[in-house]
């Protein structure tokens, strides 16, 4: 299978529908920050340029918030395409945002955990694996400051619940 008919079968997305009419970019918060914008990288796929899709730092960056896909007058949803994109460029072991990976991977194994996030035990978590000891120092202290970094975790009624949706996505 070639790479777009990849993405298409993962994403479940009609890639070829994109016409370029750019509402996708105009409407990306942080299409500014990435070094391509969310239309290039459907073109991208649409001319089977894997390598510079799997290397852009905008697969990982993507937040996945949507708005794209609200946009689009094709009814195309970027964000389960740059989902794909990263499942992709994870088995080829083609890491480019690898700080992000890291923060994702922790996040979602603090929700299997605890049923929840706990931030404090997340951040100190990704502190220490990612060795970024000293950056948002102050933004962290203001928050704990002001209440939004509680030091225990409270625990959540329906944590096996959450254990099984793990469970089942990682059955594939
Ligand atoms: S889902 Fe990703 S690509 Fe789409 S608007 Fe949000 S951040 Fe941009
Ligand atoms: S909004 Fe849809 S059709 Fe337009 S450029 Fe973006 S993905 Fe392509």
């Amino acid at each position: 299978m070639g790479f777009r008919e990849e993405v298409k079968a993962r994403s479940k997305q009609p890639v070829e529908l994109c016409f370029q009419c750019q509402k996708c970019a105009a409407g990306c918060l942080i299409a500014e920050h990435a070094d391509l914008y969310p239309n290039q990288v459907l073109r991208l796929i649409q001319l089977g340029e894997q390598d510079r899709v799997f290397n852009s730092s905008m697969i990982w960056m993507c937040s996945g918030c949507e708005t794209c896909g609200a946009r689009c007058p094709n009814g195309i949803k970027i964000s389960e395409i740059m989902d794909a994109l990263k499942e992709m460029a994870i088995e080829r072991g083609i890491i480019k945002e690898k700080k992000i990976h890291l923060f994702n991977d922790i996040f979602l194994n603090t929700v299997k955990s605890h049923g929840r996030i706990h931030e404090a035990m997340m951040m100190a978590n990704y502190k220490m694996k990612s060795g970024d000891l000293l950056s948002d120092m102050d933004l962290g202290w203001k928050m704990f400051l002001k209440g939004k970094l509680p030091i225990f975790c409270r625990g959540v009624r329906a944590k096996d619940e959450v254990k099984q949706i793990f469970d089942k996505c990682n059955a594939g």
